[in-house]
């Protein structure tokens, strides 16, 4: 749902972790970690809630120092976003995982594992994963027959990453539902969740398709598909930094936005979606208890946002059947509105920075209501 980065070069991959977490910031997330095999080939965590920055800040290069590594930034499902939840996960000292998705039959998992003697340090559905690949492990096949095993367990949105001291030199990556990109370099292999993490490094990559499951070391890449049979994919040079900056073939960037519409509603909903339903956790870990307890909407916004809020009244009310108003934010802000018990405020804003819709979400929050603030092609978060 957030950001994953690992690799498998010649030189210290810290320092690259930890660039590659930055550059995927715009997704939005709670919490950030990384996990690296040092020189004594034992795994050498680092966690942090709150920004990148602060993950950088606990980071002892002295110490941190390793050729091979994971990285997340969090997007909280299961658990608050507390340093305790944040990725990676670690069974044993034995397995480390990071994982973007959710895990839906996680619970079911956890009371087996528990009954295993396993135990659970976070409250993530992503910590299954990693005892569930220990547990695999313990048959003494290696790193990616554990992996792909274990995943045969799951149901649910993923893409992981997984390193092991009992595997040193391999990078187990496995997508279903949460998209992973390999980057092919040429000092080292990489992977992410997008490829703009890695364009400092190279700018070869290979798309993972759904149920791929690949192991990387320093000069090979091996590749799975769902049934385990070994299959090639092909490598795709990247153009995305000139697609970025560019307006490309469109007269102007208005009409390129409108075209991207497909793509961005695409991006936002990776991960969170399953064969038919957008899963309720991905709305955040409070969202069940919230959902359960709306009898009324209020939408707020200005300018295009107030279209989009319009459309957006017509399909609560059509699909979801629940009262939805829409108001203008400089309106809303200056009137002493009248507050249902149970209200759902919705604010929504391209720039994410318009100040009556800041506002007016500012004045909703005080008013102790349950609010939700939309970023355009971004994430959806519960404040
Ligand atoms: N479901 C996982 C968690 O809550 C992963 C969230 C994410 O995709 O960042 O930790």
């Amino acid at each position: 749902m957030c950001g994953i980065i690992g690799g498998i070069c010649q030189n210290n991959i810290t320092p690259l972790l930890v660039s590659g977490l930055k550059r995927l910031e715009y997704r939005g997330y709670d919490s950030a970690g990384l996990v690296i095999l040092n020189g004594d080939n034992a795994l050498q965590r680092v966690r942090a809630a709150g920004k990148v920055v602060n993950l950088e800040n606990n980071i002892d290069s002295k110490t941190v120092n390793g050729k091979i590594g994971i990285a997340h930034t969090r997007w909280a499902t299961h658990g608050e976003p507390t340093t305790k939840n944040a990725h990676p996960h670690i069974c044993n000292g034995d397995v480390g995982v990071v994982h973007n998705g959710i895990i839906e039959n996680f619970l079911e998992l956890k009371i087996e594992q528990q009954a295993q003697g396993y135990h659970f340090s976070s409250d993530t559905d992503t910590e299954i994963i990693a005892h569930a690949i220990h547990q695999t492990l313990q048959d003494g096949d290696g790193l990616l027959a554990a992996v792909q095993k274990a995943v045969k367990t799951f149901k649910g949105a993923y893409g992981i990453s997984v390193i092991s001291p009992k595997n040193p030199g391999h990078i187990i990556v496995a997508r279903s539902g949460s998209p992973l990109v390999i980057g092919v370099g040429e000092k080292g292999n990489f992977v992410a969740s997008d490829q703009v993490a890695l364009l400092d490094v190279t700018k070869q990559f290979i798309f993972l398709e759904e149920g791929d499951i690949a192991d990387i070391t320093l000069d090979s890449i091996t590749i799975f598909d769902k049934s385990d049979i070994q299959v090639e994919r092909k490598i795709k040079t990247s153009k995305l930094q000139n697609r970025q900056i560019s307006k490309g073939d469109y007269a102007h960037y208005m009409q390129k936005e409108i075209f991207e519409q497909p793509q961005a509603i695409a991006d936002t909903l990776e991960s969170r979606i399953t064969k038919d339903k957008v899963l309720t956790s991905a709305f955040g870990y409070e969202a069940k208890d919230i959902f359960e307890k709306i009898e009324h909407i209020q939408i707020i916004a200005c300018g295009t946002s107030y279209n989009a809020g319009l459309v957006a009244k017509y399909w609560l009310e059509d699909i979801a059947k629940i009262p939805t108003h829409i108001e203008v934010a400089s309106e809303y802000r200056y009137r002493n509105p009248i507050i249902l018990d149970n209200t759902l405020f919705i604010t929504i804003s391209q720039s994410g920075e318009t100040a009556d819709t800041l506002e007016a979400l500012r004045a909703s929050k005080n008013a102790m209501k349950i609010s939700i603030h939309l970023r355009f092609a971004t994430v959806l978060n519960l404040v």
